[in-house]
């Protein structure tokens, strides 16, 4: 038996045989022809290869989606075409001039601060990765399962997974990757638990004996003893038991033992995953991140947009939706519209970033107004910090209905527009913006822990901060919660603090009867507060 401690990339555990995947394997001999030869033979590649992504893309759901569409972009980029195309130029063959281009091309994405940008190294090779294998005629099926198994390599591409039948890929153990990559973001939607960085002996072991994943402890277990096993049986089964007795929860709302019903709304970024929440029992979605569904890089128009909204509306089954404009910007950055920042959290973001690019922002807006006449849609503006920004916000919402108006479009003229409290400056002043129009608040305590604490999110080093009691931003929710009191606006809670039971009764005790939740927590939170009675003195 032997163990090798990794980093935990999607969580869960599974025990089964190991299957490993190897990414290069032998080809026809290389023969380097004339450049106008090699660059035709490199034409073709490409084309196969695209039609190849585009299957892959339209096999995938929600934002994976993106990650196949990324790759076909990534081929037709013309800084990597005029690399490869320099060295057909120089004599070298087709295949090697891709490898190389494509290294090097990966290595200053690498090189980037960015880690959203730095991971997108991996898609450069994949894509690449692709067309040399096309060049070279190595078999390109996609690997076939005939049991389900646990996948081993030195690295997993968003491709391997995505053409692995769901049922099929147990889990995935990689030497190397991250929690950041496209890969494990992938494995993460598709519930397959995923553990990185477990070094590459492990690659060298004998597998025989299949392997325990317990990637909810980052641990890889190869050849596992009686122990390992039964232990690991006992708690998958353990595991199991309490999905059904969580799922059980879902059906009906949320009432504490005193009576008072609190709203569970989902965190979402698309339809996919709206369709997720509501199966959990979520009364409606309290916030869709609607910057992921660009993160790939194409800002998509007005019209691809609104039927990107209908379909979570659709998704949501009647049930309300509230869509916060594109929040980009700081570690969710977009190829050609966020450039670096001394310290990008307080630089160019959420509002920010949408008023420095009116057009865009005016886009999203109509087809958001347009949305909402088609079902129970309001709009949250992300990182308003003061009055003055609400009022530079409506200005572009008055520009979008103006525009909607003179195309003689239908929209919704009363739609409600809400904004996120994640900056103290925003509960400190939120009656003042409640003041100058605001219709509701959603406390993003993701945010709102970062810039009280001066802890950056992004750096593991500061968690405590998170996971921690957090006494200021209570109080500053507390400001919140008054103002809104006041001026009778409602309040709704996501972040962090809203996936955490303990945090969600304490808020709910302050008065707040609304939490916007990641689906994975939705069901514990749920739990708890069947079993709590507000009205009881706290126990802490
Ligand atoms: C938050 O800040 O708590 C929030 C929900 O927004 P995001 O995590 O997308 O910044
Ligand atoms: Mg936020």
């Amino acid at each position: 038996m032997q163990v090798y401690q990794g980093a935990k990339a999607s969580p869960g555990l599974v025990m089964g045989p190991v299957r490993r995947l190897r990414h290069s394997g032998p080809g026809l001999e290389r023969v380097v022809q004339t450049p106008g030869r090699e660059q035709a033979l490199l034409n073709a590649a490409v084309v196969l290869a695209k039609d190849e992504l585009r299957l892959l893309e339209e096999a995938a759901e929600g934002t994976d989606k993106d990650i196949f569409l990324f790759q076909q972009v990534m081929l037709d980029d013309p800084g990597l075409n005029r690399e490869i195309a320099s060295y057909i130029a120089a004599g070298a063959g087709a295949a090697p001039a891709v490898e190389r281009a494509a290294q090097l091309y990966a290595g200053r994405i690498e090189a980037a601060e960015d880690e959203y940008i730095r991971q997108r190294a991996a898609d450069v090779l994949d894509a690449c990765r692709r067309v040399v294998n096309i060049l070279d005629g190595r078999p390109r099926t996609p690997l076939r399962l005939e049991t389900p198994c646990i996948l081993v390599s030195e690295c997993i591409y968003p491709s391997d997974i995505v053409s692995i039948g769901r049922g099929m890929l147990l889990g995935v153990a990689c030497a190397e990757g991250s929690e950041q990559s496209h890969a494990s973001i992938i494995a993460r939607t598709m519930g397959i638990p995923a553990v990185v960085q477990l070094g590459d002996d492990f690659l060298n072991e004998n597998c025989a004996g299949g392997a325990v994943l317990d990637a909810d402890n980052g641990r890889l277990i190869l050849e596992p003893d009686e122990t390992v096993r039964k232990d690991a049986q006992r708690r998958i089964v353990g595991s199991s038991i309490l999905k059904k007795r969580l799922a059980a929860l879902g059906a009906g709302p949320c009432r504490t033992r005193d009576g008072a019903h609190v709203a569970l709304l989902a965190s979402c970024s698309g339809p996919e995953d709206v369709e997720l929440a509501m199966q959990a029992g979520a009364e409606g979605v309290g916030l869709l991140r609607s910057e992921f569904s660009i993160m790939a890089g194409r800002i998509p128009g007005e019209e691809e947009q609104y039927y990107f909204y209908l379909s979570c509306l659709q998704a949501a089954g009647g049930k309300p939706v509230t869509v916060r404009t594109f929040d980009i910007g700081a570690d969710k950055s977009v190829p050609g519209l966020t450039e670096d920042s001394p310290n990008p959290a307080l630089g160019m973001r959420g509002l920010r970033m949408s008023l420095a690019h009116p057009q865009m922002f005016e886009e999203q807006l109509c087809a958001l107004l347009r949305a909402g006449a088609r079902g129970p849609l309001r709009v949250s503006i992300p990182m308003v910090s003061c009055p003055e920004d609400w009022l530079r916000a409506m200005e572009h919402v008055e520009r979008a209905r103006r525009s909607l108006r003179r195309r003689g479009l239908v929209f919704n003229e009363e739609m409600e527009f809400g904004c996120m409290v994640e900056t103290p400056s925003a509960a400190l002043l939120a009656g003042d913006i409640l003041a100058a129009g605001c219709k509701f608040l959603v406390v993003g305590t993701n945010d709102l822990v970062q810039y009280t604490y001066a802890a950056d999110r992004l750096d593991g080093r500061f968690s405590d901060y998170f996971s921690s009691r957090s006494p200021a931003v209570h109080r500053l929710v507390g400001l919140v919660i008054d103002a809104a009191g006041e001026a009778g606006a409602p309040v709704c809670i996501c972040g962090v603090h809203a996936g955490s039971p303990n945090q969600v009764v304490r808020y709910a005790r302050q008065g707040v009867r609304c939490f916007s939740i990641e689906a994975a927590s939705l069901l514990q939170v749920k739990a708890r507060l069947l079993e709590e009675d507000l009205t009881a003195p706290a126990a802490d």
